[in-house]
């Protein structure tokens, strides 16, 4: 699974809820009763009973409210009992029967929990053995990405469904778990000429009155949480992938959208075809299942690996070459994430969801690692340490976790999709991998799949099988500290002239005080200049001596693989910073991340992070290029600059800036720089950007206006997608409620993947208080969606005018949002609506307010953590906000 790049770009609608309340608060005397017969699990299941096949028989018609079923189950009962557990969540279950050597038992369901843990109850015992369970029932259709969902495109409905990864259990009663790894056999019956799709082939089909009938040929072993089944008016593009060393036969590929999208799908089906044999010959494996569609989702906010049936937001691969790059790039990136699961993830699926960093942290680095490969003029590998550093900033918090830990309820299971399994498991794998070299890491990678093909496996298995083909046992420790342990190394660099002593602790920020942790560091280091030498030591002990040759600066993370940041003595950093002009995208954000956590923590200057901006914004790689606007951004913390050192701040950025774009030129019109280098497009988007916010640059925001009203008024080629975004923000900047209703209009008029979600995105952007209370009370459309809904909200946060209205009503309507959306995309990412604060006392108010919504749901670390982050930031403007101003105001 992958949630989108963008952060906070997604979230949900406060009206026509189709959700139930899966329980009243009080607990009836009947569910007390069932309750009363044994423990209720809160995570995993026992082993009484384990399902060994699934045939699932739906009834899924899109523009109804709701859909049915009838699962049958194939279990054995491991002693006589009177009931049985499993999970079914807000199911109207209509029968319930247990069926044992030719004798029905009938069962009476009760659902236990808000997880959806469910009792199956029977009068008499059932015997042990083998038996069938039957179950018939309804459940509504969901409007937001999780269960079965469905969504108006046009005029037309269509449903998909996203199970991980717990909500398998709303479309059947299971037992849903990913070490229950099974044969399905799926028949869905959908109105009749409709396109149906699921994990296999379509083996038959028939009619039955006003339906169509799709029988699907048995899955291979599957958990749960990859099952799938779409259904809907789709358009169908086909293509084939060629035949490899692997795999012998060509492999026909589909493309499934909906229709507005027909005509899009080539650059994602071309993409495959390349991607594919890539990740054959990395595993050393053929593509593991019997055919691949790929089917994409206007209201998906990632993407999802089902078997087979991988599942994307429109916006992540409906696009073609004329796309900016790095939409190009999340495409390329994505596509290889998803399709490397379908090894490291489906073939081989964790035991349970303890394990589940070890699919998303290699299918991150796998994703970047193979997109890399297969367009290496977008550059997308840099990404994945770009990936790592943001984590760094969660991982540096006092409040967190460890990549992996145990998972005990299910209200755990979702919030161990973040930052720290995608980005930091990433990047530890990079370090890893780096550090083995990369043939002996792929050869242990091989084993592992090799040896779980079909089954389930733990991450000490993926140890023992890197271990294995290092022929070195301290790689197993080394990972372990990263895995199990919380929290960033900060690795001190002291002494000088090739004589240096490295020593670790942990990374605080300013005000902070974290725990004492040892990790055994993977430390590659490198000096730059004559007779420059590139070394790498494992640092497992508090300090030790580093020996390297060279008298040129010394980079303490060459390559930046390294998941750690560095502090260096004044001098040593000034030289560095003065390389920062010439160093690799992977070195230059290393250096960025370190530079910025030490003056997060209270070291280094301002004046320092002024000329590290100056030399990042002349270095010609894109990534380090990057690097140089969010170095920059922190002095202007909390919003910390007013008056006139917020105007020598915009002169500052507006002098670096606008010279650059004079020099590679600026025209918005669609296709204006189509087929030229990619390095240069990203930086000109990035230039672009800059300088209409933070530079608030007359003549670059004067062309905007007027590309976007051009483009408004019906002239298609006025605007490139790269520019839309920033075109439509300072077309609302510079308007009023009026404009801000017609945009909002056009936007729901349009299917079109880029323009209607930059449309709603720019919606909230003036910080206007009139405008903030008609988008999230006036603003009343069927056909805007939940998850754009949340979009609106993110906007109206993040604006300073409008902040505190738009805290006031996430209160208000927190418990709708997260019933009508709920799902592993939703819940766990409103908290950080709220990271926009720089205030103690607020955070204290957050903390009364939001701090019962949250306990014991996906949201409570978020919510943790960015309550923490808000006190950090007053304590950072107290302590610096004044320095800042004057570096600022003295900056020529
Ligand atoms: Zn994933």
């Amino acid at each position: 699974m992958r949630a989108r790049l963008l952060a906070a770009s997604f979230l949900v609608s406060a009206f026509a809820c189709g959700a139930q309340p899966a329980l009243a608060q009080e607990k009836s005397a009947e569910v007390a009763a069932v309750e009363a017969l044994g423990p209720v699990p809160a995570g995993r299941l026992t082993d009484a009973v384990v399902p060994s096949a699934y045939r699932l028989d739906l009834v899924i018609d899109p523009a109804r409210e709701a859909y049915s079923g009838r699962t049958q189950i194939d279990v054995t009962i491991a002693r006589p009992a009177t009931y049985i557990d499993l999970h079914g969540l807000d199911l109207t279950m209509l029968s319930a029967t247990a069926t044992i050597g030719g004798k029905a038992y009938a069962g009476r369901w009760t659902q236990l929990d808000e997880t959806g843990v469910g009792r199956l109850v029977f009068d008499e015992q059932l015997p042990a053995g083998e038996a069938v369970l039957e179950f018939t029932y309804t459940h509504h259709f969901n409007e937001g990405p999780a269960g079965i969902f469905r969504t108006k495109v046009g005029d037309q409905w269509f449903a998909w469904t996203q199970f991980e990864s717990i909500d398998a259990r709303q479309a059947f009663p299971s037992f849903d778990e990913p070490g229950f790894k099974v044969h399905f056999t799926v028949t869905l019956r959908t109105p009749r000429g409709l396109v149906a799709v699921s994990n296999t082939p379509e083996v038959s089909s028939s009619t039955d009155g006003e339906w169509d009938v799709h029988h699907y040929a048995q899955t291979k072993p599957l958990p749960t949480y990859l099952a799938a089944f779409m259904v809907g008016p789709f358009s169908v593009a086909e293509g084939t992938i060629p035949a490899t060393p692997e795999r012998p036969a060509p492999l026909a590929q589909r493309l499934i959208t909906t229709p507005q999208n027909a005509g899009q799908s080539d650059f994602a089906l071309d993409a495959t075809a390349r991607i594919i044999p890539l990740l054959e010959r990395y595993f050393g494996i053929p593509y593991p299942y019997e055919k691949l569609d790929q089917i994409t989702s206007p209201i998906m906010p990632g993407a999802m690996e089902n078997a087979g049936a991988v599942l994307y937001a429109d916006q992540i691969v409906m696009l073609d070459e004329s796309a900016p790059v790095s939409s190009k790039r999340v495409a390329g990136m994505v596509l290889a994430h998803e399709l490397g699961h379908q090894w490291f993830g489906d073939l081989v699926t964790p035991e349970w969801w303890d394990d589940i960093w070890l699919n998303e942290s290699f299918a991150n680095w796998v994703g970047y690692y193979v997109a890399d490969q297969w367009r290496p003029d977008l550059r997308v590998w840099e990404g994945a340490l770009g990936e790592g550093f943001e984590a760094m900033d969660t991982d540096a918090l006092v409040a967190g976790r460890p990549i992996r830990e145990p998972i005990l309820t299910n209200g755990q299971i979702d919030a161990a999709f973040d930052t720290i399994t995608y980005g930091k498991g990433g990047h530890v794998i990079a370090m890893i991998a780096a550090f083995m070299g990369e043939e002996k890491f792929r050869a242990g990678v091989h084993q592992h799949l090799t040896n779980h093909a079909f089954a389930n496996a733990t991450g000490d298995d993926f140890f023992s099988a890197l271990a294995g083909a290092a022929g070195d046992p301290r790689i197993v420790s080394a990972m372990k500290s990263f895995v199990e342990q919380q929290g960033v190394p900060l690795v001190t660099v002291s002494g000088s002239q090739g004589t240096y002593t490295v020593s670790q602790s942990r990374y605080v920020r300013y005000g902070s005080k974290g725990p004492d942790v040892q990790w055994q560091v993977p430390l590659c280091m490198r000096t730059i200049g004559s007779a420059a030498e590139r070394k790498c030591e494992l640092l497992a002990d508090k300090s030790m001596p580093f020996a390297i040759a060279g008298d040129g600066a010394l980079l303490p993370n060459a390559g930046g693989t390294g998941y750690y940041r560095f502090e260096l003595p004044a001098e040593e950093w000034d030289r560095l910073i003065a390389t920062a002009d010439t160093l690799t995208g992977g070195e230059a954000q290393a250096v960025a991340d370190s530079l910025r956590a030490s003056y997060l923590a209270g070291r280094a200057s301002p004046e320092q992070l002024i000329a590290l901006t100056r030399k990042l914004a002349a270095n010609p790689d894109s990534y380090a290029f990057a690097e140089a606007g969010s170095t920059l951004a922190l002095l202007d913390t909390g919003g910390s600059l007013e008056g006139k050192s917020e105007e020598a701040f915009r002169q500052l950025v507006d002098g670096l800036y606008a010279s650059q774009l004079k020099e590679i030129g600026f025209d918005p019109r669609r296709g204006a720089y189509a087929g030229a280098d990619a390095e240069t497009s990203e930086r000109r988007d990035r230039l672009v950007t800059r300088l209409t916010s933070a530079a608030h640059d007359a003549g670059v925001r004067a062309t905007l206006l007027n590309a976007a009203r051009a483009y408004l008024g019906g002239d298609q080629a006025a605007l490139d997608d790269a520019f839309m975004a920033d075109a439509l923000a300072v077309y609302i900047d510079e308007g009023d409620l009026a404009r801000v209703k017609d945009l909002a209009g056009k936007a729901l008029a349009s299917q079109d993947p880029v323009f209607r979600p930059a449309a709603l995105g720019a919606l909230a952007g003036k910080g206007d208080a009139k405008i903030a209370d008609w988008l999230l009370n006036g603003f009343k459309d069927e056909r805007l969606r939940p998850t754009e809904k949340l979009r609106l909200i993110t906007g109206v946060l993040r604006r300073e005018k409008t902040r505190d209205f738009g805290a006031e009503w996430l209160r208000t309507n927190y418990r709708d949002l997260v019933q009508q959306m709920g799902g592993i995309f939703v819940t766990r990412s409103i908290p950080g609506m709220l990271s926009g604060f720089c205030s103690a006392k607020r955070a204290s108010e957050f903390e009364s307010q939001f701090g019962e919504l949250v306990a014991n749901t996906p949201a409570q670390l978020p919510f943790e953590r960015t309550m923490e982050e808000v006190r950090d930031c007053d304590a950072l403007v107290a302590a610096r906000g004044e320095a800042a101003r004057a570096a600022v105001l003295s900056a020529k």
